[in-house]
This record gives structure tokens, sequence and C-alpha cells, in this order.
């Protein structure tokens, strides 16, 4: 009785992260593919901070706009952990003696018996840290890119949410090429404490080149994601080569003094995008450009470009 098994056919892995993996299904009845993360929870699975994530994977599930990844739907079941691939036990609803049967101590052990979250949600082609290492964007097709991911971020703020981990990695393309902001809310929750950064729980390699400063003192806000998008605008518009060099060049920019490679000296119609750039990577958080701002001088770069007009008006 997994609904998992019963519903879905797995198709392939798409991604592991450090609570677990995603993977591509397609949905036996309505013969759409979708992907579904695998999160493992905590033993029991009545465990208090279970109950926090599933409520959570729920209300991401309520919201919707076209640059977040659409979260479907989401449940627990509880499966054994054997080696490495996993192996349904019983559902949550059923078998109940075995679970409370185990000590704590066999959490994580082979064989153990251990709660997962699985959420569905839409399927995306790939990510827009593949898309910046393919291939050299042109500039309207950066602030194309850059003006819907602020139009997500947008959404994600107002709906009181912080995403706390804004990278390439964590923001999927779908098959037009359209970016959605994916992966929020579950790491501020798995990581305990709200203050709490995620640096230690994050797999990516790199992440932290994109987080704000102020994470690591534990005292931020929404701020901190216009930091991030700061990093991010500036891979957009300049293709790095190597790992090493990236991480030289970010390393740089996230001086106080905003140091950009010399040869990074947008001029004339591209002028916007160091200065957007050194507005969103002051230190000072309340510094920062404000979305709407950027959207507001992106529409008046671009004023033929296919911009919701109206998503920027509703707050103007
Ligand atoms: P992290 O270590 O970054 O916290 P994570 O476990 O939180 O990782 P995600 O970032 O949500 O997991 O997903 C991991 C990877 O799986 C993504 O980088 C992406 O490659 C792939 N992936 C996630 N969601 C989707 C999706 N909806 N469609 C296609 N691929 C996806
Ligand atoms: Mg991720
Ligand atoms: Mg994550």
């Amino acid at each position: 009785n997994s609904r998992y098994k019963n519903d879905f056919e797995e198709l392939c892995a798409l991604g592991e992260g450090a609570f677990g993996r995603v993977m591509k299904v397609l949905h036996k009845t309505d013969q759409q593919e979708y992907a579904v993360k695998i999160v493992e929870l905590k033993y029991p699975y009545n465990h208090e901070s279970n109950k926090k994530l599933k409520k959570e994977a729920e209300f991401l599930a309520s919201l919707s706009h076209n640059n977040i990844v659409r979260y479907h739907a989401s449940w627990i079941e509880t499966w054994t952990k054997s080696s490495c691939n996993l192996e349904q036990c019983t559902d949550e609803s059923t078998g109940g003696t075995e679970k409370t049967s185990l000590s704590s101590d066999d959490h994580g052990s082979t064989g153990s018996v251990i709660p997962y979250l699985f959420i569905q949600m839409e399927l995306c082609t790939t990510t827009l840290r593949s898309v910046i290492d393919s291939k050299h964007l042109g500039h309207e097709e950066v602030a194309k890119l850059f003006f819907d991911i602020v139009q997500g971020l947008k959404y994600v703020h107002q709906n009181g949410i912080c995403h706390r981990d804004l990278n390439p990695n964590n923001i999927l393309v779908n098959s037009e090429g359209r970016p959605k902001i994916g992966d929020f809310g579950l790491a501020r929750l798995t990581s305990g404490q709200c203050g709490k950064p995620t640096t230690l729980l994050s797999k990516d390699v790199g992440t932290e080149l994109y987080r704000a400063p102020e994470l690591t003192s534990g005292d931020y806000d929404s701020c901190a994601d216009l930091y991030s998008l700061g990093i991010i605008l500036f891979e957009l518009c300049h293709q790095m080569k190597t790992g090493q060099e990236r991480s030289k060049v970010l390393s740089n920019l996230r001086c106080e003094a905003i140091i950009f490679p010399d040869d990074f000296q947008p001029v004339g119609k591209l002028s916007w995008q160091k200065e957007i750039c050194s507005y969103l990577l002051k230190h000072p958080p309340a510094e920062r450009m404000k979305l709407d701002k950027i959207l507001q001088v992106l529409s008046e770069e671009y004023p033929l470009q296919e911009f919701n007009i109206s998503e920027i008006m509703d707050l103007a």
C-alpha cells in the first residue's frame, strides 16, 4: 500500500542532495511526468520536526507562480533502509507496533525503519547551473531570465518565505527555458532553529559563495536572498571557465569593497548589469536594491521585451 509505488512508475534519478533524492517519475493515471523529492525524516514518523516539515510542504503546495517550482502533493511513507536502495516497509497508517518497538539507536543503521516525506512536484528539464555553464548568454536573454527569477522571488517573499539557499542549482529551468525557483522552505525547517544557516547541511559544492554575509551571524531577513541574487546575476552576465576561476572571482565580489574582475566592464546598454550587481551585493542588508526597483530598471532598459508589466504594477 505504497502511494509512491502504486501511483508512479520510477523513471530515473534527477539529483541527490543533503536530505535525500529526487526521482523522475511517470504518474500512472494522468500519464504526466513529475519529479518526486524523497526526504528522509526523523524517527518516529510522528516526531515533532516531521510534522513541521509536512506542514511546510503543504504550505508550499499552496503556492502557485510561473517562476517557482509547483509542488503538487506530499505524503509520508515508512520504509526500511537497507544499505543503498529504498525498500518499503509499512505505511504510516498501518502497522505501528513495529515502528514503536525500535529504539532511537536504530535510526540510520542498516535495515532500520525510517519515515520518508514524498513531495510530488513539477518536472523541470535542467538547472540554471547547467544553462550558465553550457553557453554564453546574450544580454537580452540575461534580462529575461533575471526578470523571471526576480518575479518568482518577489512572490516567495510576499508569501512570507525567505529562501536562504538561492543559487543556480536551486533554480530549475523548464522545457520552455523558463526559470523556476525550487528547493526552498524545507532546508530552513530541517536545520532546526530558524536562525541557523544551512551551510553545514548542503551538499552542493560552493553554495556558500551565494550566501549573504549576515547568514553566518544568524541575524537576517529576506534581504539575504537579495545578496544571493546579486551573485546569480553576475554569473548570468559573466561566464567563467573553471571552478577555480569562479571561486576566485566570486570571492572578490564578496569583499565589502565588491571587487569586479577587470574584464567585467559592461557599458552603455549593458551598464545596468554592474549597477544592479553592485546594489545587490552591498553588505548592509538594508542598502540592497529592492525587487520592485530591479523590475522597474529592467522594464525601462528593455521596454520591448514581453516582460509581464501587470506584475510590476501591482505594488507600484
Ligand atoms: P541541497 O543539497 O541543495 O539542499 P536538496 O536535497 O535540497 O539539495 P534539491 O535542490 O531540491 O535537493 O534537488 C536536488 C537536485 O535534483 C537539483 O539540483 C536538480 O538537479 C534536481 N531536481 C530537483 N527538483 C527538480 C525538479 N522539480 N525537476 C527536475 N529536477 C529537479
Ligand atoms: Mg538544492
Ligand atoms: Mg536544499
